[in-house]
């Protein structure tokens, strides 16, 4: 089956800060946040997801876009903070004719992203000739987390648990867009030690065997170690 390919891209980075204010700078916190969404991502069957930078590097908005178009991404976020007098959230895709589809997938992640963050002000669904939503080939997003150097905004932003949260809300909106489904986990393999503690007797298992034979060879070798050995079923 064909893997479903998410391209997300931490906003600036490198020589390029992006918006600054109240000691923060906004590439140190896009790249933290697109960092959780790759990993929340990675718990799904048949995705594959690629980071534009997973590191403080500088890279041009023609270098973000040209590498999701080269790998065929299925969908591009850019993970920005916004700036400049305002608070709260607010996601843009592209104001040119873009197909009821790239909407329809706005108001998913936007909703998904207000719900997982709480109690935000709301700056509601927007649009805007911004290169790397009309340059992607892919139906493309761009959110803006907060105004930096807004104090109450950037309270939340200086609190790791609230950028999970941001991921947290585009991870939700990419699992309904593409109906991705969790990997099963591996069943956990029998436990190999276990330590007990009744009437003051301390036992210590080492094994636990379906095969009768394996569970004698290990207590042959425990004895001949000077221990001694009781099998139990
Ligand atoms: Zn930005």
């Amino acid at each position: 089956m064909k893997k479903i390919k998410v391209f997300v891209d931490p906003g600036h980075g490198g020589t390029d800060p992006g918006a600054f204010g109240n000691g923060l700078r906004e590439k140190d916190l896009t790249l933290p946040i697109a960092l959780a969404l790759k990993k929340y991502l990675e718990q799904y069957e048949n995705i594959e997801v690629r980071l534009s930078r997973e590191d403080d590097r500088t890279l041009s908005l023609k270098q973000r876009t040209d590498m999701a178009n080269a790998w065929g991404a299925d969908y591009f976020i850019s993970v920005h903070i916004n700036a400049g007098g305002g608070t709260g959230i607010e996601t843009l895709i592209f104001n040119g004719n873009v197909s009821a589809a790239i909407r329809n997938n706005q108001n998913v992640i936007h909703s998904e992203i207000m719900k997982a963050v709480g109690n935000v002000r709301d700056r509601g669904k927007k649009t805007a000739n911004f290169r790397v939503v009309r340059e992607s080939k892919m139906p493309a997003i761009l959110p803006e987390f907060l105004f930096i150097d807004n104090t109450n905004d950037a309270r939340l932003l200086k609190d790791p648990a609230f950028l999970n949260k941001c991921a947290k809300g585009m991870e939700n909106g990419l699992v309904s867009i593409f109906n991705l489904k969790k990997k099963a986990q591996p069943t956990p393999p029998p436990p190999q030690t276990q330590l007990c503690n009744s009437n003051k007797l301390y036992c210590v298992q080492v094994g636990a065997f379906a095969n009768k034979a394996n569970a004698e060879r290990l207590a042959t070798e425990l004895k001949s170690n000077g221990y001694s050995v009781f099998i139990t079923e």
